[in-house]
C-alpha cells in the first residue's frame, strides 16, 4: 500500500512511501480507508511546526472513515463490511484515572493516529474496536471522515460551553475548527454570531457568512473591541470561543466577553503571554479549556451529520486522490479551502 509518511522533524519531511499492510491484534480491525480529512495538525507536522512529540516515521491522518476489511477474533460488535468512523485515541492506559472516568481524551499517555501511531492517509489502517462507530448508509464516507473535527467543535461549543438560545457568541479564528464551532453555535441556538479573524482570513470570513455568521470582523483590520462597544447593550458577548492557533487572542477574548460571561479556549499555541488577567477577575469570567472528544460526542455528531442538522457543504471544499496530497495540503494551508479530504 502507499501512504503519506511524515519521516522527520525538518520542514517538508513528508512523502508518499510504499508500506506493508499492518498486522492486527485480537481486538483490532483492519480498516480499508475510504476518506481521510486533512487537519491543521497534519499541516503543522508537514511544516515541522508542531508542539507535540511525533514517532517518526509515521503515516499522517486521524480524521477518517472506512469499511472493515478484517476483524480480529476478539472483536465483538463489528464485522467485515461494516461502514465506520474511528476516534483518534489509538493508545490509552486503561489504568489511568482519567480513562477510568471515561475521560480518555485527557489521558497524558494517550497516543493518537497520525503522530503517535500510523494514521489513515493510506489504504489500510489498524484500529482498536474501542475506537469505532457505525455510520448510517445515507452518510457519505467523505462527510463522515470529518466527524472528528466536528466532535472537537461539539465538545468546545456544546459540552464545555453553555449556550442558551439567543446568546451572543463570538468565535475568534476562522480556521476549520473555528468555522465548525460557528456551525455548532448555530445548531445550539446562538443569537448574534460574530466570527473574528485577521486580514489573511478574508476568504474564510466570507465562508463564515455563508455558515450563518451575522458579523465578520478582521478582514479590514477592524478594531474588534471598539466594534463590540457599539454592539447591543455594549457589554460584550455571552460566550467567546477562542479557536485561533495563538495564545495572544485570549486578550481579545477578555476585551469582548461580557461580565459573568464565558471564554472557551480550543485553539492553542506555545507562545507565552504578556498581558494582565485583571479583566478575568473583574468581569468574573469563566475561562474553560476544551480538548479532543469522547464516545458520546461521536454518537451525537454522527446523528447531527446524518440528519442534516449539521451541514458541511460549505466547509468540505476539495476531495482528491491520495496522490494529490501535496496540492490539497498547500491549498488548505493558504486558506483557499476550509477542509480537504483525500481518497486513498
Ligand atoms: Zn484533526
Amino acid at each position: 500500500m502507499t501512504g503519506v509518511v511524515n519521516f522527520g522533524a525538518e520542514p517538508n519531511s513528508v512523502e508518499l512511501r510504499e508500506l506493508p499492510i499492518p498486522e492486527i491484534g485480537e481486538t483490532d480491525v483492519l480498516l480499508a480507508v475510504q476518506a481521510v480529512g486533512i487537519c491543521g495538525s497534519d499541516l503543522h507536522q508537514y511544516m515541522g511546526k508542531q508542539s507535540w512529540k511525533v514517532n517518526y516515521p509515521v503515516v499522517l491522518g486521524h480524521e477518517f472513515s472506512g469499511v472493515i476489511a478484517k476483524a480480529g477474533r476478539g472483536v465483538k460488535h463489528f464485522a467485515e463490511g461494516d461502514r465506520v468512523v474511528s476516534e483518534t485515541a489509538a493508545v490509552i492506559d486503561s489504568n489511568s484515572p482519567f480513562v477510568r472516568q471515561g475521560m480518555y481524551n485527557l489521558d497524558p499517555t494517550r497516543l493518537g493516529f497520525g503522530y503517535g501511531v500510523n494514521g489513515a492517509m493510506t489504504q489500510f489502517v489498524k484500529v482498536p474496536e474501542r475506537c469505532l462507530h457505525h455510520i448510517p448508509k445515507n452518510l457519505s464516507f467523505e462527510v463522515a471522515s470529518l466527524t472528528e473535527p466536528c466532535c472537537v467543535a461539539y465538545n468546545a461549543t456544546c459540552v464545555n460551553s453553555r449556550i442558551r438560545p439567543g446568546d451572543s457568541v463570538a468565535i475568534i479564528g476562522p480556521g476549520p475548527i473555528g468555522l465548525l464551532c460557528a456551525l455548532m453555535a448555530k445548531v445550539a441556538g446562538a443569537g448574534h454570531l460574530a466570527v473574528i479573524g485577521i486580514k489573511a482570513d478574508a476568504h474564510r470570513l466570507e465562508v463564515a457568512k455563508t455558515l450563518g455568521a451575522d458579523t465578520v470582523l478582521g478582514a479590514q483590520g477592524e478594531d474588534v473591541a471598539a466594534w463590540t462597544k457599539n454592539f447591543n447593550d455594549s457589554y460584550g458577548f455571552d460566550l467567546v470561543i477562542d479557536a485561533a492557533g495563538v495564545s495572544a487572542t485570549l486578550k481579545t477574548a477578555l476585551d469582548i466577553v461580557r461580565p459573568a460571561g464565558q471564554i472557551t479556549k480550543v485553539g492553542w499555541g506555545p507562545q507565552p503571554l504578556g498581558f494582565s488577567l485583571d479583566q478575568l477577575v473583574q468581569k468574573a469570567v469563566t475561562l474553560q479549556g476544551s480538548f479532543s472528544h469522547t464516545w458520546p460526542m461521536w454518537e451525537k455528531v454522527i446523528t447531527l451529520l446524518s440528519t442534516g442538522v449539521l451541514n458541511l457543504d460549505k466547509v468540505l471544499n476539495r476531495v482528491s486522490p491520495l496522490g494529490e496530497w501535496h496540492e490539497a495540503f498547500d491549498e488548505m494551508h493558504a486558506g483557499k479551502i476550509v477542509k480537504g479530504v483525500l481518497k486513498p
